[in-house]
């Protein structure tokens, strides 16, 4: 893993890695496959994707990255792909993840997260050189994911990672934290991805037609 990790999620992985969930699913390699097209529309899957989100929910002046500039400034709201302020709120990007039930790996939220300053400067730091440590601290989810309530905060533990890689965080407690340390289903996984846009239920059910000729 690129990032440091609490014990409940590393025994997390090891136990959904151990689920026999997936061993008979064909919908799981059709989902992998970047050849797979639906026969009857033609929507292909991504794969296993990071959801990415732009900024945080409070961020009041639009998107970053359909600007393809690498910061936005208003005021003194700033905006790059890894940090963000408003007003005097400071934010990190992160990853969340989230292991699947019968992969050997996990599906990654890739969320913000609101920490104090102080913790907010020492991690800026710690990105540049001479790089000097920096231990992780406490934060709070930024974003809502999908099926959790927007209006109940998700205290988390914010750890940090190799040089390069962005820090990942572990919910405390509430339904994000259940489905991290008991693995989501390739299921909950599409619900995840229409949510995001992409609807693939009931479009990994049947094998390709055979080409023609
Ligand atoms: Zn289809």
């Amino acid at each position: 893993m690129a990032f440091n990790a609490p014990q409940w999620f590393s025994d997390a992985l090891t136990t959904a890695c151990a689920d026999p969930a997936l061993d008979h699913d064909a919908r799981w390699p059709r989902f992998l496959d970047p050849e797979y097209r639906c026969p009857c529309c033609g929507i292909a899957s991504p794969g296993l994707i990071d959801m990415a989100f732009d900024h945080p929910d409070v961020w009041p002046h639009g998107s970053l990255g359909p600007t393809g500039e690498p910061i936005m400034e208003v005021g003194i709201d700033r905006l790059t792909t890894d940090l963000c302020r408003v007003k005097e709120a400071h934010f990190v990007r992160c990853i969340l993840p989230v292991p699947i039930r019968g992969h050997d790996g996990y599906f990654c939220f890739g969320p913000w997260a609101l920490l104090a300053r102080e913790h907010f400067e020492d991690y800026a730091r710690s990105t540049m050189e001479p790089y000097p440590p920096f231990e992780g601290c406490e934060a709070v989810l930024a974003n809502t994911l999908p099926g959790a309530n927007p209006r109940e905060p998700v205290p988390c533990l914010l750890t940090t990672a190799e040089l390069g890689s962005r820090p990942a965080l572990f919910a405390h407690g509430g339904p994000i934290r259940q489905a991290q340390e008991q693995g989501i289903t390739l299921d909950t996984l599409l619900d995840i991805y229409a949510a995001a846009g992409t609807d693939l239920r009931g479009h990994l059910d049947a094998d390709p037609a055979p080409e023609a000729g």
